[in-house]
Protein backbone atom coordinates (compact mmCIF):
# COMPACT_ATOMS: atom_id res chain seq x y z
CA UNK A 1 0.00 0.00 0.00
CA UNK A 2 1.23 3.53 -0.66
CA UNK A 3 2.15 5.55 1.94
CA UNK A 4 -0.32 8.37 2.43
CA UNK A 5 -0.50 11.71 4.63
CA UNK A 6 -1.14 12.45 8.14
CA UNK A 7 -4.44 12.91 8.80
CA UNK A 8 -5.21 16.61 9.08
CA UNK A 9 -2.06 17.91 7.51
CA UNK A 10 -2.77 19.01 3.77
CA UNK A 11 -0.91 19.43 0.73
CA UNK A 12 -1.32 22.87 -1.15
CA UNK A 13 -1.52 21.09 -4.92
CA UNK A 14 -0.30 23.62 -7.82
CA UNK A 15 -3.85 24.13 -8.83
CA UNK A 16 -4.20 26.27 -5.50
CA UNK A 17 -0.93 27.61 -5.22
CA UNK A 18 -1.41 31.01 -7.04
CA UNK A 19 -3.94 31.77 -4.90
CA UNK A 20 -1.78 31.52 -1.36
CA UNK A 21 1.40 33.10 -3.33
CA UNK A 22 -1.32 36.04 -3.55
CA UNK A 23 -2.45 36.32 0.12
CA UNK A 24 1.70 35.74 0.74
CA UNK A 25 2.57 38.58 -1.32
CA UNK A 26 -0.40 41.22 -0.44
CA UNK A 27 0.70 40.47 3.27
CA UNK A 28 4.36 41.11 2.20
CA UNK A 29 3.31 44.43 0.85
CA UNK A 30 0.91 45.61 2.81
CA UNK A 31 2.59 44.78 5.90
CA UNK A 32 5.80 46.35 4.62
CA UNK A 33 3.85 49.60 3.54
CA UNK A 34 3.16 50.03 7.61
CA UNK A 35 6.99 49.40 8.29
CA UNK A 36 6.65 45.61 9.41
CA UNK A 37 10.06 43.52 8.40
CA UNK A 38 9.45 39.54 8.19
CA UNK A 39 11.32 37.50 10.19
CA UNK A 40 11.50 33.98 10.46
CA UNK A 41 11.82 31.45 13.11
CA UNK A 42 11.98 27.38 13.46
CA UNK A 43 9.10 25.26 13.42
CA UNK A 44 10.17 23.77 16.62
CA UNK A 45 10.93 25.03 20.20
CA UNK A 46 11.25 23.76 23.36
CA UNK A 47 8.41 23.24 24.71
CA UNK A 48 8.46 25.03 27.95
CA UNK A 49 8.18 28.22 26.11
CA UNK A 50 4.77 27.68 25.27
CA UNK A 51 3.58 26.50 28.26
CA UNK A 52 5.03 29.51 29.74
CA UNK A 53 3.69 31.88 27.37
CA UNK A 54 0.45 30.86 26.09
CA UNK A 55 -0.71 29.80 29.61
CA UNK A 56 -0.37 26.18 31.24
CA UNK A 57 -4.54 25.68 31.20
CA UNK A 58 -4.83 26.97 28.18
CA UNK A 59 -6.69 24.38 24.93
CA UNK A 60 -3.80 24.39 23.53
CA UNK A 61 -1.28 23.36 26.19
CA UNK A 62 -3.38 21.42 27.63
CA UNK A 63 -4.86 19.13 24.60
CA UNK A 64 -3.19 20.65 21.25
CA UNK A 65 0.48 20.53 21.42
CA UNK A 66 2.90 18.17 19.21
CA UNK A 67 5.40 17.48 21.96
CA UNK A 68 7.77 15.18 21.62
CA UNK A 69 11.66 14.07 23.16
CA UNK A 70 14.65 14.46 20.96
CA UNK A 71 17.51 11.87 20.93
CA UNK A 72 18.50 13.94 23.76
CA UNK A 73 15.32 13.54 25.54
CA UNK A 74 14.45 17.51 24.76
CA UNK A 75 11.52 18.31 25.11
CA UNK A 76 10.62 20.09 22.19
CA UNK A 77 7.32 21.28 20.41
CA UNK A 78 6.45 21.83 17.23
CA UNK A 79 5.27 25.44 17.30
CA UNK A 80 1.07 25.72 17.56
CA UNK A 81 1.50 29.59 17.03
CA UNK A 82 3.93 32.16 16.23
CA UNK A 83 3.96 35.00 18.60
CA UNK A 84 5.91 33.08 21.38
CA UNK A 85 8.82 32.20 18.62
CA UNK A 86 8.72 35.61 17.39
CA UNK A 87 9.73 36.86 20.85
CA UNK A 88 11.56 34.43 22.37
CA UNK A 89 14.01 35.51 19.03
CA UNK A 90 13.35 39.08 19.11
CA UNK A 91 14.47 38.75 23.29
CA UNK A 92 17.38 36.55 22.22
CA UNK A 93 18.83 38.96 19.72
CA UNK A 94 17.92 42.03 21.34
CA UNK A 95 16.08 43.23 18.68
CA UNK A 96 15.11 46.01 21.09
CA UNK A 97 18.16 47.86 21.06
CA UNK A 98 17.67 48.40 17.16
CA UNK A 99 14.80 50.42 17.03
CA UNK A 100 12.37 51.87 20.50
CA UNK A 101 9.48 50.48 18.23
CA UNK A 102 10.06 46.97 16.19
CA UNK A 103 7.52 45.80 13.81
CA UNK A 104 7.66 41.98 12.68
CA UNK A 105 5.42 39.96 10.57
CA UNK A 106 6.26 36.08 9.81
CA UNK A 107 4.15 33.39 8.13
CA UNK A 108 4.22 30.08 8.12
CA UNK A 109 2.80 26.36 8.82
CA UNK A 110 1.90 25.74 13.09
CA UNK A 111 0.83 22.77 14.60
CA UNK A 112 -2.47 21.82 16.57
CA UNK A 113 -3.96 18.47 17.40
CA UNK A 114 -6.88 19.30 16.56
CA UNK A 115 -10.21 17.34 15.52
CA UNK A 116 -9.31 18.13 11.93
CA UNK A 117 -12.61 19.53 9.57
CA UNK A 118 -13.08 22.51 7.37
CA UNK A 119 -11.55 25.38 7.99
CA UNK A 120 -9.72 23.13 11.21
CA UNK A 121 -6.48 21.49 11.11
CA UNK A 122 -3.74 19.62 12.55
CA UNK A 123 -1.02 21.44 10.59
CA UNK A 124 -2.23 25.35 9.38
CA UNK A 125 -0.49 28.32 8.54
CA UNK A 126 -0.73 31.51 10.06
CA UNK A 127 0.65 34.93 8.36
CA UNK A 128 0.67 37.22 11.92
CA UNK A 129 2.17 40.76 12.99
CA UNK A 130 3.45 42.01 15.86
CA UNK A 131 4.21 45.73 17.11
CA UNK A 132 6.44 45.83 19.94
CA UNK A 133 7.65 48.39 22.09
CA UNK A 134 4.88 51.15 22.32
CA UNK A 135 1.41 51.30 24.21
CA UNK A 136 0.36 54.12 22.97
CA UNK A 137 -3.55 53.19 21.60
CA UNK A 138 -3.03 54.70 18.23
CA UNK A 139 -0.35 51.40 17.60
CA UNK A 140 -3.38 49.16 18.10
CA UNK A 141 -5.40 51.40 15.96
CA UNK A 142 -3.15 51.33 13.31
CA UNK A 143 -2.75 47.47 13.30
CA UNK A 144 -6.38 47.06 12.87
CA UNK A 145 -6.48 49.51 10.39
CA UNK A 146 -3.27 47.25 8.72
CA UNK A 147 -5.81 44.44 9.07
CA UNK A 148 -9.03 45.60 7.79
CA UNK A 149 -7.10 46.90 4.92
CA UNK A 150 -4.82 43.38 4.05
CA UNK A 151 -8.63 42.18 3.95
CA UNK A 152 -9.90 45.16 1.52
CA UNK A 153 -6.49 44.68 -0.73
CA UNK A 154 -7.50 41.04 -0.96
CA UNK A 155 -10.80 41.24 -2.13
CA UNK A 156 -13.17 39.65 1.20
CA UNK A 157 -15.52 41.65 2.42
CA UNK A 158 -17.64 39.56 4.22
CA UNK A 159 -15.66 39.55 7.31
CA UNK A 160 -16.35 42.26 10.46
CA UNK A 161 -14.04 43.22 13.32
CA UNK A 162 -15.18 42.47 16.48
CA UNK A 163 -12.96 44.09 19.31
CA UNK A 164 -12.40 44.21 23.04
CA UNK A 165 -10.34 44.80 26.25
CA UNK A 166 -8.91 41.88 28.55
CA UNK A 167 -7.94 44.77 30.93
CA UNK A 168 -4.52 44.29 32.94
CA UNK A 169 -2.96 42.10 35.86
CA UNK A 170 -4.61 45.08 38.15
CA UNK A 171 -8.38 44.82 36.90
CA UNK A 172 -8.67 41.36 35.23
CA UNK A 173 -8.58 39.56 38.75
CA UNK A 174 -11.33 41.74 40.24
CA UNK A 175 -13.30 40.93 36.18
CA UNK A 176 -12.46 37.07 37.28
CA UNK A 177 -13.75 37.18 40.38
CA UNK A 178 -17.14 38.50 38.94
CA UNK A 179 -16.91 36.13 36.93
CA UNK A 180 -16.55 33.22 39.32
CA UNK A 181 -19.14 34.57 41.46
CA UNK A 182 -21.70 34.39 38.86
CA UNK A 183 -20.79 31.09 37.54
CA UNK A 184 -20.82 29.66 40.82
CA UNK A 185 -24.74 29.58 40.72
CA UNK A 186 -24.90 27.69 37.09
CA UNK A 187 -22.25 25.07 37.58
CA UNK A 188 -24.80 22.50 36.69
CA UNK A 189 -26.02 23.90 33.52
CA UNK A 190 -22.08 24.20 32.41
CA UNK A 191 -20.65 21.56 30.14
CA UNK A 192 -17.90 19.18 31.70
CA UNK A 193 -14.90 20.71 29.95
CA UNK A 194 -16.46 23.95 31.03
CA UNK A 195 -17.10 22.93 34.99
CA UNK A 196 -13.04 22.15 34.86
CA UNK A 197 -12.44 25.31 33.68
CA UNK A 198 -14.55 27.35 36.01
CA UNK A 199 -11.49 26.60 38.50
CA UNK A 200 -8.94 26.63 36.14
CA UNK A 201 -9.62 29.67 33.38
CA UNK A 202 -13.15 30.82 34.24
CA UNK A 203 -12.98 33.58 31.06
CA UNK A 204 -12.45 30.71 28.97
CA UNK A 205 -16.25 29.91 29.61
CA UNK A 206 -17.53 32.13 27.56
CA UNK A 207 -15.87 31.54 24.47
CA UNK A 208 -17.68 27.91 24.88
CA UNK A 209 -19.48 26.62 21.44
CA UNK A 210 -22.23 24.21 24.04
CA UNK A 211 -25.56 25.44 23.93
CA UNK A 212 -25.85 25.29 27.38
CA UNK A 213 -22.70 27.03 28.49
CA UNK A 214 -24.12 29.85 26.14
CA UNK A 215 -27.32 29.86 27.28
CA UNK A 216 -26.04 30.36 30.98
CA UNK A 217 -23.78 32.90 30.70
CA UNK A 218 -26.04 35.24 28.74
CA UNK A 219 -26.28 37.58 31.32
CA UNK A 220 -22.79 37.16 32.57
CA UNK A 221 -20.91 40.26 34.05
CA UNK A 222 -19.26 42.07 31.02
CA UNK A 223 -15.35 42.75 31.19
CA UNK A 224 -15.46 46.49 30.01
CA UNK A 225 -17.84 47.25 33.10
CA UNK A 226 -14.42 45.89 35.50
CA UNK A 227 -11.72 47.68 33.49
CA UNK A 228 -9.34 49.79 36.02
CA UNK A 229 -9.16 53.38 34.93
CA UNK A 230 -5.84 53.06 32.98
CA UNK A 231 -7.62 49.88 30.62
CA UNK A 232 -10.91 51.90 30.32
CA UNK A 233 -9.06 55.30 28.93
CA UNK A 234 -7.24 52.78 26.47
CA UNK A 235 -9.89 51.33 25.43
CA UNK A 236 -11.66 54.42 24.46
CA UNK A 237 -8.74 55.99 22.64
CA UNK A 238 -8.41 53.13 20.18
CA UNK A 239 -12.49 53.57 19.47
CA UNK A 240 -11.46 57.03 18.89
CA UNK A 241 -8.75 56.66 16.71
CA UNK A 242 -10.99 53.82 14.95
CA UNK A 243 -13.35 55.99 14.22
CA UNK A 244 -10.71 58.92 12.96
CA UNK A 245 -9.30 56.23 10.73
CA UNK A 246 -12.63 55.22 9.49
CA UNK A 247 -12.19 51.31 10.19
CA UNK A 248 -15.35 49.61 11.02
CA UNK A 249 -15.77 47.82 14.21
CA UNK A 250 -17.87 46.44 16.67
CA UNK A 251 -17.92 45.59 20.18
CA UNK A 252 -17.98 41.91 21.69
CA UNK A 253 -17.43 42.48 25.44
CA UNK A 254 -17.74 38.27 25.39
CA UNK A 255 -14.88 37.53 23.14
CA UNK A 256 -12.15 36.26 25.77
CA UNK A 257 -8.79 34.69 23.35
CA UNK A 258 -7.66 31.19 23.96
CA UNK A 259 -4.16 32.68 25.11
CA UNK A 260 -3.52 33.93 28.09
CA UNK A 261 -0.36 36.40 27.51
CA UNK A 262 -3.57 39.05 25.91
CA UNK A 263 -4.38 42.63 28.03
CA UNK A 264 -6.28 45.11 27.26
CA UNK A 265 -7.41 45.25 23.78
CA UNK A 266 -8.41 42.14 21.54
CA UNK A 267 -10.22 41.04 18.64
CA UNK A 268 -10.74 39.15 16.10
CA UNK A 269 -12.11 39.00 12.12
CA UNK A 270 -15.10 36.84 11.82
CA UNK A 271 -17.08 35.97 9.32
CA UNK A 272 -20.27 33.64 8.97
CA UNK A 273 -19.06 31.67 6.12
CA UNK A 274 -16.92 29.04 7.93
CA UNK A 275 -19.39 26.92 9.72
CA UNK A 276 -18.21 26.58 13.37
CA UNK A 277 -14.62 28.28 12.46
CA UNK A 278 -15.54 32.14 12.24
CA UNK A 279 -12.46 33.71 13.91
CA UNK A 280 -10.35 34.41 9.99
CA UNK A 281 -8.00 36.98 11.78
CA UNK A 282 -7.51 37.27 15.92
CA UNK A 283 -5.11 38.76 18.22
CA UNK A 284 -4.29 41.53 20.91
CA UNK A 285 -1.93 43.65 23.30
CA UNK A 286 0.44 41.91 25.40
CA UNK A 287 1.92 43.95 27.42
CA UNK A 288 3.43 41.64 29.63
CA UNK A 289 4.46 38.98 27.64
CA UNK A 290 8.13 40.01 26.71
CA UNK A 291 8.78 40.62 30.25
CA UNK A 292 7.28 36.76 31.44
CA UNK A 293 9.61 35.72 29.17
CA UNK A 294 12.78 37.40 29.94
CA UNK A 295 13.16 40.32 27.93
CA UNK A 296 12.59 43.76 29.43
CA UNK A 297 9.18 45.04 30.45
CA UNK A 298 8.10 46.05 26.84
CA UNK A 299 4.44 46.50 25.77
CA UNK A 300 3.23 44.41 22.53
CA UNK A 301 0.37 43.83 20.36
CA UNK A 302 0.24 41.35 17.53
CA UNK A 303 -2.68 38.85 15.16
CA UNK A 304 -2.29 35.92 13.16
CA UNK A 305 -4.64 34.99 10.37
CA UNK A 306 -5.71 31.86 8.97
CA UNK A 307 -4.06 31.42 5.69
CA UNK A 308 -6.49 28.21 5.09
CA UNK A 309 -9.24 29.98 6.20
CA UNK A 310 -8.14 32.86 3.87
CA UNK A 311 -8.41 30.56 0.88
CA UNK A 312 -11.84 29.59 1.96
CA UNK A 313 -13.28 32.47 2.00
CA UNK A 314 -11.53 33.43 -1.43
CA UNK A 315 -13.35 30.85 -3.22
CA UNK A 316 -14.03 31.08 -6.34
CA UNK A 317 -12.62 34.47 -6.17
CA UNK A 318 -9.09 32.71 -5.83
CA UNK A 319 -6.43 33.72 -8.17
CA UNK A 320 -5.93 31.55 -11.16
CA UNK A 321 -2.75 29.31 -12.17
CA UNK A 322 -0.87 31.22 -14.62
CA UNK A 323 -1.46 29.55 -17.69
CA UNK A 324 1.11 29.08 -21.02
CA UNK A 325 1.32 32.12 -23.34
CA UNK A 326 2.35 29.93 -26.13
CA UNK A 327 2.92 26.72 -27.18
CA UNK A 328 5.35 25.88 -30.05
CA UNK A 329 3.93 22.93 -32.33
CA UNK A 330 6.85 21.88 -34.47
CA UNK A 331 6.86 19.30 -37.31
CA UNK A 332 10.51 17.47 -38.21
CA UNK A 333 13.73 18.08 -36.79
CA UNK A 334 15.02 20.88 -38.30
CA UNK A 335 11.89 22.84 -36.85
CA UNK A 336 11.94 21.26 -33.81
CA UNK A 337 15.65 22.08 -33.19
CA UNK A 338 14.43 26.34 -34.23
CA UNK A 339 11.93 25.72 -31.55
CA UNK A 340 14.08 24.23 -29.07
CA UNK A 341 16.60 27.54 -28.97
CA UNK A 342 13.30 30.04 -29.19
CA UNK A 343 11.57 28.13 -26.56
CA UNK A 344 14.63 29.34 -24.40
CA UNK A 345 15.29 32.23 -25.52
CA UNK A 346 11.22 33.18 -24.97
CA UNK A 347 11.91 31.78 -20.94
CA UNK A 348 14.62 33.76 -20.50
CA UNK A 349 12.46 36.90 -22.07
CA UNK A 350 9.42 35.86 -19.39
CA UNK A 351 7.35 34.46 -21.81
CA UNK A 352 5.99 31.21 -20.34
CA UNK A 353 6.39 28.86 -23.24
CA UNK A 354 6.08 25.26 -23.79
CA UNK A 355 6.85 22.24 -27.02
CA UNK A 356 6.56 18.87 -27.01
CA UNK A 357 9.99 17.15 -26.66
CA UNK A 358 8.15 13.42 -27.22
CA UNK A 359 7.51 13.09 -31.23
CA UNK A 360 3.90 13.60 -30.84
CA UNK A 361 1.76 14.02 -33.93
CA UNK A 362 0.62 17.76 -34.61
CA UNK A 363 -2.99 17.02 -33.47
CA UNK A 364 -1.18 15.29 -30.16
CA UNK A 365 0.43 18.73 -29.81
CA UNK A 366 -2.04 20.55 -30.03
CA UNK A 367 -4.63 18.44 -27.90
CA UNK A 368 -1.69 19.28 -25.19
CA UNK A 369 -1.79 23.12 -25.87
CA UNK A 370 -5.65 22.94 -25.51
CA UNK A 371 -5.41 21.41 -21.84
CA UNK A 372 -2.56 23.84 -21.14
CA UNK A 373 -4.65 26.79 -21.81
CA UNK A 374 -1.97 28.07 -23.80
CA UNK A 375 -2.98 31.29 -25.62
CA UNK A 376 -1.53 31.14 -28.58
CA UNK A 377 0.15 28.31 -30.81
CA UNK A 378 3.11 28.85 -33.29
CA UNK A 379 3.21 26.19 -35.85
CA UNK A 380 6.67 25.45 -36.77
CA UNK A 381 6.69 22.65 -39.70
CA UNK A 382 8.70 21.63 -43.10
CA UNK A 383 6.87 24.06 -45.51
CA UNK A 384 7.33 27.11 -42.63
CA UNK A 385 10.76 26.49 -42.59
CA UNK A 386 11.02 26.40 -46.23
CA UNK A 387 8.81 29.58 -47.06
CA UNK A 388 10.29 31.27 -44.70
CA UNK A 389 7.20 32.55 -42.59
CA UNK A 390 5.46 31.11 -39.67
CA UNK A 391 1.68 30.78 -38.64
CA UNK A 392 0.92 32.49 -34.91
CA UNK A 393 -2.94 30.82 -34.00
CA UNK A 394 -4.49 33.03 -30.90
CA UNK A 395 -6.11 29.90 -29.52
CA UNK A 396 -9.70 32.06 -28.10
CA UNK A 397 -10.52 32.74 -31.53
CA UNK A 398 -8.68 31.41 -34.31
CA UNK A 399 -6.97 34.49 -35.34
CA UNK A 400 -3.46 34.33 -37.29
CA UNK A 401 -0.99 36.02 -37.69
CA UNK A 402 1.96 35.33 -40.21
CA UNK A 403 5.10 35.65 -38.64
CA UNK A 404 8.61 35.89 -40.06
CA UNK A 405 11.12 33.71 -39.43
CA UNK A 406 13.95 35.90 -40.07
CA UNK A 407 13.91 37.95 -36.95
CA UNK A 408 11.24 35.32 -34.89
CA UNK A 409 12.50 36.20 -31.43
CA UNK A 410 12.12 39.84 -31.77
CA UNK A 411 8.76 39.22 -33.85
CA UNK A 412 6.81 37.03 -31.11
CA UNK A 413 8.00 39.35 -28.72
CA UNK A 414 6.69 42.59 -30.00
CA UNK A 415 3.39 40.76 -30.35
CA UNK A 416 3.20 39.00 -26.95
CA UNK A 417 4.96 41.22 -24.54
CA UNK A 418 2.23 43.26 -23.78
CA UNK A 419 1.02 40.72 -21.85
CA UNK A 420 4.20 39.19 -20.47
CA UNK A 421 3.98 39.04 -17.21
CA UNK A 422 7.86 38.61 -16.11
CA UNK A 423 10.93 39.67 -17.50
CA UNK A 424 14.77 39.47 -17.22
P1 LIG B 1 -10.52 28.86 16.92
O1 LIG B 1 -11.44 29.60 17.84
O2 LIG B 1 -11.06 28.72 15.52
O3 LIG B 1 -10.01 27.58 17.50
P2 LIG B 1 -8.15 30.11 17.90
O4 LIG B 1 -8.66 31.10 18.86
O5 LIG B 1 -7.60 28.83 18.42
O6 LIG B 1 -9.23 29.82 16.77
P3 LIG B 1 -5.75 31.60 17.27
O7 LIG B 1 -4.89 30.79 18.13
O8 LIG B 1 -6.08 32.96 17.72
O9 LIG B 1 -7.10 30.79 16.95
O10 LIG B 1 -5.18 31.65 15.80
C1 LIG B 1 -5.47 32.71 14.88
C2 LIG B 1 -6.11 32.18 13.62
O11 LIG B 1 -5.48 31.00 13.15
C3 LIG B 1 -7.56 31.76 13.79
O12 LIG B 1 -8.40 32.87 13.73
C4 LIG B 1 -7.76 30.83 12.62
O13 LIG B 1 -8.02 31.56 11.44
C5 LIG B 1 -6.42 30.16 12.50
N1 LIG B 1 -6.45 28.82 13.12
C6 LIG B 1 -6.31 28.51 14.42
N2 LIG B 1 -6.35 27.17 14.61
C7 LIG B 1 -6.49 26.62 13.37
C8 LIG B 1 -6.57 25.29 12.87
N3 LIG B 1 -6.48 24.23 13.67
N4 LIG B 1 -6.71 25.11 11.54
C9 LIG B 1 -6.79 26.16 10.70
N5 LIG B 1 -6.71 27.44 11.09
C10 LIG B 1 -6.56 27.68 12.41
MG1 LIG C 1 -8.44 26.93 18.70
Amino acid sequence: MSITGIKGMNDILPSDVATWQFLEETARNIFGTYGCREIRVPVVEKTELFCRSIGETTDIVEKEMYTFNDKSSHSLTLRPEGTAPVMRAFIQHKLYNLNPVSKLYYMGPMFRYERPQKGRYRQFHQIGAEILGEDDPRIDAQVLAMLSHYFDAVGIDDVSLQINSLGCTECRPQYRQALVEFLQQRLEQLCPDCQRRYTSNPLRVLDCKSKSCKEATVDAPSVLDHLCDGCDSHFDAVQNYLNMLGTTYSINNRMVRGLDYYTKTTFEMVTNNLGAQNAVAAGGRYDGLVEELGGPALPGIGFAMGVERLVLLLGENGVKTPTPKLFLATMGEEAEKLAFTLLHQLQRHGIQSEMDFSGKSLKAQLRRANKLECAYTLFLGENELADGNAQLKRMADGEQTTIALDGIFTGLCSLLDDEATTSL
